[in-house]
């Protein structure tokens, strides 16, 4: 049987959108996530964070602090009792100074290079998953990978939701809480 993921944006969907965090210290885990989280366990399918972090190719911090703070996170979320599978993130940025991430990549959201790794790594149905986003990019990268686009309205979503409409119809939820459980219920009527 193949696996289905729910893909989790990170800032402006589990966390307050606060700039660019470098660190752990710096992100405030909105209170639903943990719940929501747990609840996409319960219900197999896997939770895999999908993040475009340009503060590192723009120097405000290097990729091995992007890896501690998800090791943190990940653990907060595990002493609540919420699995997080995965963390993938894009550390490009192509106007940046810094040669070795100033390129055109296939990982920055909305491209699908993230999702990619994952379904390789975890042999994902993609067609099957879903992504849960506050931005118009997340929305375009679940069409662009097959996935359903779930858009909350947390981070940026209220700002994104006008855009949104000029694309298919996509589920709004006011955050990621309810879009877990928007998602639950879709997938045990689907059984
Ligand atoms: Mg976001
Ligand atoms: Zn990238």
């Amino acid at each position: 049987m193949t696996k289905r993921a729910v893909f989790l944006d990170r800032d402006g969907t589990l966390n307050e959108d606060a700039g660019y965090p470098g660190n752990f210290g710096k992100i405030t885990i909105y209170p639903g996530s943990f719940e929501a989280v747990r609840g996409l366990n319960e219900a197999g399918l896997l939770a895999i964070v999908v993040s475009n972090q340009s503060g590192v190719g723009r120097g405000f911090f290097g990729e091995a602090d992007v890896e501690v703070l998800h090791r943190e996170m990940g653990a907060a979320f595990a002493s609540r009792g919420a699995r997080i599978d995965a963390f993938y993130f894009c550390p490009h940025f192509e106007g940046g100074a810094d040669p070795r991430y100033a390129v055109a990549c296939d990982c920055r959201k909305p491209r699908p290079g993230l999702a990619l790794r994952a379904a390789a790594d975890f042999g994902l149905d993609l067609a099957r998953s879903y992504m849960i986003g506050d931005k118009p990019d997340d929305i375009v990268f679940a069409r662009n990978i097959g996935a359903t686009p779930v858009l909350v309205l947390t981070g940026q979503g209220r700002a994104s939701r006008m855009r949104v409409r000029t694309l298919d119809p996509v589920h709004v939820a006011s955050g990621v809480l309810s879009a877990a459980r928007w998602i639950i219920r879709r997938e045990r009527r689907a059984r």
